[in-house]
């Protein structure tokens, strides 16, 4: 029996491992005036695989994931999407952006627009998506992350949860290539957590290809491929999930998970 046959062993379709990866971090390196937010960063995700990131509060997970769609530029080193390197403005810039979903803690969703018009909106005006077709797929999409029977409802209307899974949906209706969750459970009360995790746990069954920043280990260990641990800039650690609960190598790593394990 392989590791991938044990019960234990994550259930996401495993990564393809054939070809290049999808997204490639080379020697990135992140700077906010003195501070050395990004310490030579390398990490490459295969196609359909699903990368948990954890580490302490300020250890630069949320700008490595802002990086990826380049709402932060770095200062130097390369990121790659799909062979290319990151645009740096203009429609190239546009079309990365449409490639590489984001889900952010606070559900930035539109306060004054329908559920429907908030996951119509993006593929209509960034892609040229006819009305009728963006509708249909967006109703498709708020089906599948099940609150297709609020759509005509404002967000203010939904509970946390529902509005995070919108956000969800909005995000998928550009059809990227990349989904990046940023701590998307971590404003949500305790009993809503769980219906987004299982959206998210959906997706990577799926094959999606996703980078997610999470404290929700019992996610990290179903859905996720590989833990990348960072701390102070830095990946300090990275396994497969069972590995690195179990048995983490580094002295951070350990203090890390004592405190929140
Ligand atoms: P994490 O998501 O792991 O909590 P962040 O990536 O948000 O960490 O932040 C990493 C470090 O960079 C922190 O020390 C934070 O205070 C700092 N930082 C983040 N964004 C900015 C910014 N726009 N300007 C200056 N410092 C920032
Ligand atoms: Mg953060």
């Amino acid at each position: 029996m392989t590791a991938r046959d044990d019960a234990s062993a994550p259930s996401a379709a495993p990564p393809d491992g054939t070809g290049e990866p999808l997204v490639v971090l080379s020697d990135v390196q992140k700077y906010f005036g003195e501070l050395h937010v990004l310490q030579d960063i390398n990490l490459s995700v295969a196609h359909g695989e699903v990368v948990v990131v954890i580490g302490p509060s300020g250890s630069g997970k949320s700008t490595l994931c802002r990086a990826i769609n380049r709402l932060e530029p770095i200062d130097s080193g390369v990121i790659t999407l799909d062979g290319q390197p990151l645009p740096a403005e203009g429609k190239a810039l546009a079309r990365l952006r449409a490639d590489v979903g984001m889900v952010f803690q606070a559900f930035n969703l539109f306060a004054h627009k329908t559920v429907l018009q908030n996951v119509m909106l993006g593929p209509m005006k960034a892609k040229n998506v006819k009305k009728s077709e963006a509708e249909a797929d967006a109703m498709r999409l708020l089906e599948r992350v099940g609150v297709a029977n609020q759509a005509q409802k404002l967000p203010a209307q939904l509970s946390g949860g529902q509005q995070q899974r919108v956000a969800i949906a909005r995000a998928l209706a550009m059809k990227p290539k990349v989904m990046l969750f940023d701590e998307p459970t971590s404003a949500l009360d305790p009993e809503m957590i769980n219906e987004v995790l299982d959206v998210m746990t959906d997706l990577a069954k799926e094959g999606m290809t996703m980078v997610v920043v999470t404290h929700e280990m019992g996610f990290a260990r179903k859905a996720a491929h590989r833990v990348v641990f960072m701390d102070d800039g830095r990946i300090v650690e990275e396994a497969e999930p069972e590995e690195f609960f179990s048995r983490p190598k580094s002295d951070r790593a350990k203090d890390f998970l004592s405190k929140i394990l």
